[in-house]
């Protein structure tokens, strides 16, 4: 079966669009914002939080990125007439890093004054290690001038290990997750056979660090033994539950979600929303253990 979701994982480019979006249908909230609003409402009335993130990536103009900008103000508006328990997730390429930092940083800082005024705040995704050092550096400086921000760092990096004490130092708070983007073996803690589960000391030893420097941590992973052992760890350290939260991906791993929830911990669910769905689906797809039976099942259905 490992050996088919490969296969299918590989094959995910020469599958049609429609057939893709058909299956990835779970792990969007929709096209629009206000499909997004109404799941968001769902989630908040059973006691999620949520983070909205608005889909797409890389964008090859500025004028892309100041329609993504203006498209988060929307959504800061949206959190405060409604009333939502939300914040919103960035990913900076989106708002022009690769084509004009100066311009990226302004549109980053007007949206962390938008979300102040909402009482909201602001996630900088990390992206692929190309764009690391540099989404570290603009997270800095708008750190300094914003207390409503906070950034991802991904385990499955070698670096992170010194990022994270960097960070640390400014009791700056993260989100820590195991990382997404195909990298180069030599930037990784595991080796190329990618087994997922090699991350989980680091991703542990890295919540650790933050329990320990006393600084709010969002952990963001569906990996049941990292969860049970970061809940084990935080008992055993005495470390209250109002200091992290637990964070997973709209449609991932729904009974896990519930059952934290339940036991009385902090959950936020990423929502992602809009027309850009294709590079977000895709990955989420390639994640999934039972892609192989998903995209089967579909091709039957259709
Ligand atoms: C809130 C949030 C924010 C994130 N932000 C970033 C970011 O800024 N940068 C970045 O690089 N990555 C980010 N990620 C993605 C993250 O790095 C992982 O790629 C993703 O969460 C899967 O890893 P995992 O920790 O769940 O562990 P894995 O070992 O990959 O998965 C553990 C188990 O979770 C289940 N699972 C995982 N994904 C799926 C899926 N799609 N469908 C069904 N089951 C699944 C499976 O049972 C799997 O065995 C984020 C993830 C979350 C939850």
């Amino acid at each position: 079966m490992q050996l088919l979701n490969t296969w299918v994982a590989r094959a995910i480019p020469w599958i049609p669009r429609t057939l893709v979006q058909k299956i990835s249908r779970r792990y969007i909230a929709g096209d629009s914002l206000a499909e997004a609003v109404v799941r968001i409402r769902h989630l908040n009335a059973v006691g999620y939080r949520a983070t909205v993130d608005v889909l797409g990536e890389t964008v090859s103009t500025l004028q892309e990125a100041q329609n993504t900008a203006d498209e988060y103000i929307r959504v800061l508006n949206a959190i405060q007439t409604h009333n939502l328990n939300a914040t919103i997730s960035v990913k900076p390429t989106a708002m022009g890093l690769l084509l004009d930092l100066p311009q990226c940083e302004q549109m980053l800082e007007r949206l962390l004054e938008s979300a102040k005024l909402h009482t909201s705040s602001v996630c900088i995704d990390m992206e692929d290690v190309s764009c690391t050092q540099a989404e570290i550096d603009l997270f800095q400086r708008l750190k300094a001038r914003h207390g409503n921000v906070s950034l991802a760092l991904q385990s499955y990096l070698r670096r992170t290990d010194q990022d994270l004490e960097t960070l640390l130092r400014d009791s700056s708070e993260l989100r820590i997750c195991k990382g997404i983007y195909l990298e180069d073996s030599s930037h990784l803690v595991m080796d190329a056979s990618r087994d997922r589960s090699a991350i989980n000391p680091h991703f542990l030893r890295h919540v650790a660090r933050c329990f320990a420097m006393e600084v709010f941590v969002a952990i963001a992973t569906h990996d049941t033994e990292l969860i049970d052992q970061t809940i084990a760890l935080a008992r055993s350290s005495g470390v209250d539950p109002s200091m992290f939260e637990f964070q997973m991906l709209l449609g991932v791993c729904e009974p896990l979600r519930d059952k934290l929830l339940q036991m009385g911990f902090g959950v936020r669910i990423y929502v992602p929303y809009g027309k850009d769905w294709y590079g977000y689906s895709t990955r989420r797809l390639k994640e999934n253990p039972r892609i192989a039976g998903h995209i089967l099942k579909s091709l039957i259905h259709r």
